[in-house]
């Protein structure tokens, strides 16, 4: 299970918007309890580095995503998950998403934006033990 503020939360579908017709992306960090449960503490936006597809592909530039993790370490926090919105396509993860995602036991959050406005967010975890066997696995969301 993801648990995330009501803020971060917004943060994640307003980000959506604002790139609108074009996919957002970010990195969730936080930390990883006990119990299965991932906790976001803090929503990092990124800008998406593919302006060959820029509508229905995204990278985070890995430079910037090796800073992200150095800040969160130094604070405490964990890679937890990333997100990214799916502008005018339902909210569930396409066979590029699973190629392109490395993380195992992090969360993949996607946002569908239709017409603008964001609808729809789901997240799903990345479970497998490597590349072979990875598949992504329904994920429920809190929002405390
Ligand atoms: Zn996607």
């Amino acid at each position: 299970m993801l648990t995330i503020s009501q803020s971060a939360y917004t943060s994640i579908r307003q980000h959506g918007e604002e790139t609108y017709p074009h996919e957002c992306c970010g990195v969730l960090l936080g930390r990883f309890d006990d119990n299965g449960v991932k906790t976001v503490t803090r929503v990092v936006r990124c800008g998406n580095t593919r302006a060959d597809s820029p509508h229905n592909r995204y990278n985070i530039d890995p430079r910037e995503l090796i800073r992200i993790q150095r800040e969160g370490r130094e604070r405490g926090e964990d890679i937890v998950g990333f997100y990214h919105s799916h502008p005018d396509h339902p909210a569930q993860w396409s066979s590029t998403d699973l190629a392109e995602a490395h993380w195992f036991g992090c969360s993949y959050v996607i946002t569908s934006v239709e017409k603008g406005m964001a609808v729809i967010t789901n997240s799903f975890e990345l479970t497998g033990s490597d590349e072979a066997d990875k598949m992504f696995v329904d994920e429920a969301t809190e929002v405390s």
